[in-house]
């Protein structure tokens, strides 16, 4: 009533502005369709697919193994495209459907689940249709920004099924299959605390037993005995223990159906499910321009030309509260989205950017609140974009928002899967540098509100990999940093978080842990690890060097790292396969000495002068000098010679300038003096540059005084 009255392009209300004259179709609305036509074109089809879908899922007359699971036009249009774009996925889902299927048959099922389960066996990988193939091929791990890639591709998979009205039980089994099983992200996260679909138990096995069967870019294919192995260790834990029984069972006794065995995959198979290009191209266009929408929104849905609510995807779900279930059908109002005004006034539908997207056959945005099933008010940017066909007829409007009470506007959202694609190193799978930094700021933010007493960080940087990966290939360098994070994680156990800062270089955050304590992990870890088999080879022993911080008052991210990779840095220098720390009060000890030498820059003395002397002699002379004063030598090389004059008041006596303060010379050969050197004269440049060691009062006595001590050496080298 007041609903259908307030929905303006109501198929009941033959309103005008509903459907445009011929007039109207060119002009503005020409103008505004050829401005987005691309993303029109993708949700109109996606409309068109979603309509026939409906029809025929609720068509008694069709008669088909899938009634009432999923349309059989939809599935053959999905497997055709999947067929047409990656071949081997194809594949890979036929098998995975034939093993779930047998499997669960094994296991008494029969009927409609049965079917659910073949149908997500079969389409659990759908959203690698819209995945570029350099990812899909990409030999070697993948980066996390290539995992996320795929995680929204999945969600779009995710869209497009609801769209097509497959059946709901369909889209939770796969959802679960990839929370429990992803091969790139084994993860002990994976299965945790929630009520697993049994398909999603039987699927995941499937989907596994599968994937360790065939040769992949970066694993071997493996036989029945290894993958059982594989499986076993995961059963109760990632896989559940009576599926992998019941899996051994029924391979042992019936063996695996031929066609479930992909030894011949190498081989093209013909598509099961023949569509044209066109079709297949229409489909991928759709997934793109999901895929586009996924990154950019928060949400979207699509209305029909009666008002109904025709695609809500999940994004929306989890923005809005509301399942799919529960709009899909619903005519749409701004009662019904709870929508209104920014100063929270009710908003009525001809204020609303749908009914001026309508009106001006644009788009139309607009800052709202929607409400959320809860209650809560949210904040939106609602964008309603009008779709028309070929004939420049309205068939439909979507509605896209951001969600403004996020500061940083779009943002990824909670799909656990998506969470973990971000925060883990492809690589290693511990934490990645972001997630690193993340909880780091999260740490020294408790620590200055006193909220946290006190933590640690353990820098950890392997030594020499440079050489592992030289030595023995960068396959088992690339282990040896997988065995050592293992080694990290293993090794702690009081909350710390491990992850990979970057190349080789780990980092561990420990809570509740001062300095003493974290250099005594550091310990434990250095020396295990010194103990330990890593990268597979006997051989092969790898060692690291530790640099350890603890946060003090007042600390940001930026100074703790810097801190803790100073220690580091210094373990190294001090040799490697070490230990070493760093209190703000040691930095600015050793930074007073580095100030104290710039502000004393002014007292540096320097002059140059040439040696009338034979190279062999040079040692003999300078023997001389340093003897009469007593100097202690610091650095001795061909070209270079330092040394310390005057530094204990014990030979005061001795030597007029020892009552002064310490100084330290540096003298320097410059060179042979090449005009004289040719005629044979021995002749040799040096720089010779005196500094003092503690403040001096005076730079006048001090310049004296260094300018003595020049001219008593150059004494020695018969020097102009
Ligand atoms: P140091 O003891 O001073 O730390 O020497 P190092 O050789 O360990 O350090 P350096 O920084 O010179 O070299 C680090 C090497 O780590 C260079 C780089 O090729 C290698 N590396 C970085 N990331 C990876 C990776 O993901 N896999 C492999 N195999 N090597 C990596
Ligand atoms: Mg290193
Ligand atoms: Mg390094």
């Amino acid at each position: 009533m007041s609903v259908v009255a307030e929905f303006p392009i109501s198929g009941v209300t033959p309103a005008p502005p509903w459907r445009p004259s011929p007039a109207r179709a060119d002009g503005e609305v020409r103008t505004s369709r050829t401005h987005s036509s691309e993303s029109s074109r993708a949700l109109l089809n996606l409309l068109k697919i979603s309509q026939t879908a409906a029809r025929e899922m609720t068509d008694a007359t069709a008669d088909s193994a899938f009634t009432g699971v999923i349309s059989k036009g939809v599935l053959r249009s999905l497997l055709g495209t999947l067929h047409h774009r990656h071949m081997a996925t194809m594949q890979h889902s036929r098998r995975v459907a034939l093993v779930a299927f047998g499997l669960a048959s094994h296991l008494g099922w029969d009927g409609k689940q049965l079917r659910i389960l073949e149908v997500a066996g079969l389409l659990h990988d759908i959203g690698k249709i819209g995945v570029p193939d350099t990812v899909l091929e990409k030999p070697g791990r993948l980066s996390p920004e290539e995992i996320e890639l795929i995680t929204l591709h999945n969600n779009v998979g995710f869209d497009i099924l609801q769209a097509c009205r497959v059946d709901r039980q369909v889209q939770e089994v796969i959802s679960q299959t990839q929370d429990v099983y992803c091969p790139d992200l084994e993860s002990a996260e994976n299965l945790r605390g929630h009520e697993l679909h049994m398909g999603a138990r039987i699927l995941a096995i499937a989907d596994a037993y599968d994937s360790l069967a065939t040769e992949q870019p970066h694993r071997h294919a493996k036989g029945h005995a290894e993958i059982m192995a594989v499986l076993q260790e995961g059963s109760g834990t990632q896989f559940d223990a009576n599926v992998v029984s019941a899996l051994d069972r029924w391979v042992n006794q019936e063996g695996l159906p031929p066609a479930a065995s992909n030894e011949n995959s190498q081989n093209p198979a013909p598509s099961p499910c023949p569509i044209d290009d066109r079709e297949a191209d229409t489909i991928g266009q759709i997934f793109s321009h999901l895929h586009t929408l996924e990154r950019l929104y928060d949400g979207f849905h699509l209305v029909d030309t009666d008002g109904r609510i025709l695609i809500w995807n999940r994004r929306a779900e989890l923005l809005l509260g509301r399942t799919a279930e529960q709009m899909l059908g619903q005519r749409w109002s701004c009662e019904l989205l709870g929508y209104r005004h920014l100063d929270d006034r009710p908003m009525v539908a001809s204020e609303s950017p749908m009914l001026k997207a309508i009106e001006t056959g644009k788009t139309s945005l607009l800052p709202l609140l929607a409400t959320h099933k809860n209650g809560q008010k949210i904040q939106i940017e609602l964008q309603a974009a009008p779709l028309f066909d070929e004939q420049g007829r309205l068939q439909g409007v979507a509605e896209f928002y951001r969600d403004l009470s996020r500061n940083t506007g779009k943002q990824s959202h909670n799909f656990r899967d998506l969470k973990l694609a971000a925060t883990r190193d492809a690589l290693t799978n511990v934490a990645n540098r972001r997630e690193l930094e993340n909880q780091l700021v999260a740490m020294i933010e408790e620590f200055n509100a006193k909220r946290r007493e006190t933590f640690s960080v353990i820098f950890a940087d392997a030594d020499h990999f440079k050489r592992v990966n030289d030595t023995f290939g960068h396959g088992v360098g690339d282990q040896v940093l997988i065995d050592l994070a293992r080694l990290l994680t293993q090794e702690t156990y009081s909350g710390e978080l491990v992850g990979r800062y970057g190349g080789e270089e780990f980092v561990v955050l420990c809570p509740d842990t001062d300095l003493e304590q974290a250099v005594r992990r550091a310990e434990r870890l250095r020396t295990t690890l010194r103990k330990s088999k890593i990268g597979g080879l006997d051989r092969l022993r790898v060692t690291a060097s530790f640099g350890v911080a603890q946060a003090e008052p007042g600390e940001t991210v930026d100074s703790l790292l810097r801190r803790a990779d100073k220690a580091l840095y210094k373990a190294k220098g001090e040799g490697r396969d070490r230990t070493c720390s760093y209190t703000t009060a040691d930095l600015l000890n050793s930074d007073t000495t580095v100030n104290l030498s710039s502000v004393m820059e002014p007292f540096l003395y320097q002059s140059r002068f040439t040696a009338v002397v034979a190279a062999d002699m040079i040692t003999y002379k300078l023997g001389g000098f340093v003897n009469d004063h007593h100097a202690r030598l610091t650095t001795v090389t061909s070209e270079q010679v330092v040394m310390t004059i005057g530094k204990t008041g014990l030979l005061a006596s001795l030597n007029p300038f020892i009552r002064e303060t310490p100084v330290e010379l540096d003298l320097t050969m410059d060179g042979l003096s090449d005009a004289l050197a040719k005629r044979g004269v021995p002749r040799i440049q040096f720089t010779v540059s005196i500094r003092p060691l503690r403040s001096v009062r005076s730079s006048t006595a001090f310049h004296e005084r260094a300018g003595l001590l020049t001219a008593d050496l150059k004494r020695y080298f018969v020097a102009d």
